[in-house]
């Protein structure tokens, strides 16, 4: 890449392999179920949640939507986070298209909603109410730092859905962030929910695409839902090729930008103008302030980061920042961030990193 972009993972490149895989895939129209790179995709994303059936779609946010209205009808409730993705940042698509009431519960420092809210958002069986339907959960959860929430969260969640007949689909966008992490085998995450959504692109370098997996029936039905919003593709392998390499060889690597993530955000804390909490970064994400007492304004600090060392941040509209970091960071990339910003904030002393 020609730029040292910490903005999000999603502007990450294909790699190599990637750019490989697509040029040489095999493949068909996907829309009668003919393109073999697609068909594998699918497989070998189902096997490694341990769902029956996966199926490509061209977003998260479209998986989301596909799952949204395949479980659910017009007049059913959600409950979900109300700083999750699904809630705020994908265009009310579940209210706009799937006539799905959502009832956002707030979560707590690590993406949890609270167990006994969740259980007491079970609607009356009573006409003023909507149905019970759904609970949706998010794992990393991206607006808490991209925090690995713990599966036995989940199994919580799935005892108080069983108790109430309701269906738990999990946005796992970067779940595979949130399985390296924890160190566990992503299945054990979502073993516990009904359908899960993770994508391909972000950490995992792929560079369009997720997959929706769950229950054979359930799949058709969101295949239905995939037409419906115009996502059915026809010659997808090109793209689903690069999928395949995602999963196949780029899930392990994560760990290498959860260690970056964790080195700048130790780093950073050290700065006494910024304020950042080290502890809380356990995958790819950090949050931090600049304080008030900064020697620069917040666009001052993102303007000169851009043009002292092509360090790529978002916007400077509030003091509160987001760095992701992914495969195409290196160490050295952490260390000119580290050095820049010390230079910016006029950090006094000796530099301790390289
Ligand atoms: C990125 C993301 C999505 C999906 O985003 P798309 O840009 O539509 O692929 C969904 N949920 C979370 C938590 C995300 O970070």
């Amino acid at each position: 890449m020609d730029r040292i972009d910490f903005r999000s993972d999603t502007v990450s490149w294909p790699t190599p392999a990637m750019r490989q895989a697509m040029a040489n895939a095999p493949i068909g129209d996907d829309v009668y179920g003919e393109d073999p790179t697609v068909n594998k995709l699918e497989a070998l994303a189902a096997e490694m949640v341990g769902k029956e059936a996966g199926l490509f779609v061209a977003s998260g946010t479209m998986g989301n939507l596909a799952a949204i209205l395949a479980h659910g009808r017009r007049g059913d409730g959600a409950t979900v986070g109300n700083d999750s993705h699904t809630f705020r940042a994908e265009a009310g698509g579940m209210a706009v298209l799937g006539g799905i009431v959502p009832n956002p519960l707030p979560t707590d420092l690590y993406g949890r909603m609270d167990l006994a809210a969740v259980e007491a958002a079970v609607y009356p069986d009573d006409p003023h109410y909507p149905n019970n339907r759904l609970i949706l959960v998010e794992n990393s959860y991206g607006a808490k730092g991209g925090y690995p929430i713990e599966p036995d969260y989940f199994q919580q969640i799935r005892h108080i859905a069983d108790q109430n007949g309701l269906i738990v689909h999990m946005d796992g966008a970067r779940l595979f962030n949130a399985a390296v992490a924890l160190n566990l085998n992503p299945k054990e995450i979502t073993q516990h929910v009904d359908s899960v959504t993770f994508c391909l692109s972000k950490g995992l370098c792929a560079p369009v695409g997720s997959v929706l997996c769950g229950s054979a029936e359930f799949i058709q039905q969101a295949r239905r839902a995939r037409k419906l919003v115009g996502g059915a593709m026809r010659q997808a392998g090109v793209m689903a090729a690069a999928g395949i390499v995602a999963l196949t060889e780029m899930v392990e690597r994560l760990a290498d930008d959860h260690a970056h993530a964790k080195m700048l955000a130790e780093r950073l804390a050290e700065m006494p103008s910024l304020i950042v909490q080290p502890e809380l970064v356990k995958t790819n994400m950090l949050y931090f302030e600049l304080a008030e007492s900064a020697p620069v304004t917040p666009k001052q600090f993102v303007r000169r980061l851009r043009d002292e060392a092509n360090i790529w941040l978002s916007d400077g509209y509030s003091r509160r920042f987001r760095a992701v970091t992914h495969y195409w960071i290196q160490e050295a990339d952490v260390a000119l961030f580290v050095r820049t910003a010390r230079a910016i904030l006029q950090v006094e002393g000796r530099c301790l990193t390289r």
